[in-house]
């Protein structure tokens, strides 16, 4: 069994004028089908089937050392962008009353939730993620380099909390429509938020 890019569940404009869909397809496209194809020839070469992505990259270890750097980028790099494109939308779709309440709990307010999340995808030096994570229910705001992801173990980047919402903020994700302006890029990508997503995988994580 060998993975496959998952069809975007909007059209590749659905997210103008925020996310412009030559960057869409470009990024959904071509980036996420080169990691896609870079982890399948490493799992060949490892000679690995039948594991879930997220096995993968929750048990690097167990991946030979000659493929685990692949793995580790590869695998990361497909499943971040699975998330990524499920968490956007046209729409914002509603918030759970049980994904509000701790929101609050954690931040105080909306506007400081964003503003923090916002620090993070912007402090984040070079490419990477910033993520909205779960840890039984509190919600706490972390980042990560390259496509290293938050269920990741420390050492690779990540910190075993559960990811229910993030920004890519590799230049590829915006540089087209934005250019150097990662600021404008991550304020407009709260108007692409599919809420109702992100509550429905807050809830997997009570
Ligand atoms: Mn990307």
């Amino acid at each position: 069994m060998t993975f496959e890019v998952p069809d975007l569940p909007y059209d590749y404009s659905a997210l103008e004028p925020y996310i412009d869909e030559e960057t869409m397809r470009i990024h959904h496209d071509k980036h996420h089908a080169a990691y896609v194809n870079m982890l399948n020839g490493a799992l060949e070469a490892a000679g690995i089937e039948g594991k879930t992505v997220k096995e993968l990259i929750t048990d690097l270890d167990s991946v030979p050392e000659a493929q685990r750097g692949a793995v580790r980028n590869h695998g990361g790099g497909h499943f971040n962008h699975s998330l990524f494109w499920e968490v956007m939308g046209p729409v914002n779709g509603e918030m759970s009353s049980e994904l509000n309440a701790a929101l609050l709990d954690a931040f105080g307010s909306l506007d400081d939730f964003k503003a923090k999340f916002q620090t993070a995808a912007m402090t984040r030096f070079g490419s990477g993620w910033a993520w909205l994570c779960s840890v039984n229910g509190k919600l706490e705001i972390c980042s990560t380099a390259n496509q290293d992801n938050p269920i990741m173990g420390s050492e690779y980047g990540g910190c075993g909390k559960t990811p229910i919402l993030g920004i890519d903020v590799w230049e590829h994700a915006y540089y087209l429509n934005y250019q150097n302006l990662r600021a404008d890029y991550v304020t407009a990508f709260f108007n692409v938020v599919n809420w109702a997503e992100v509550s429905k995988r807050y809830s997997e994580t009570l």
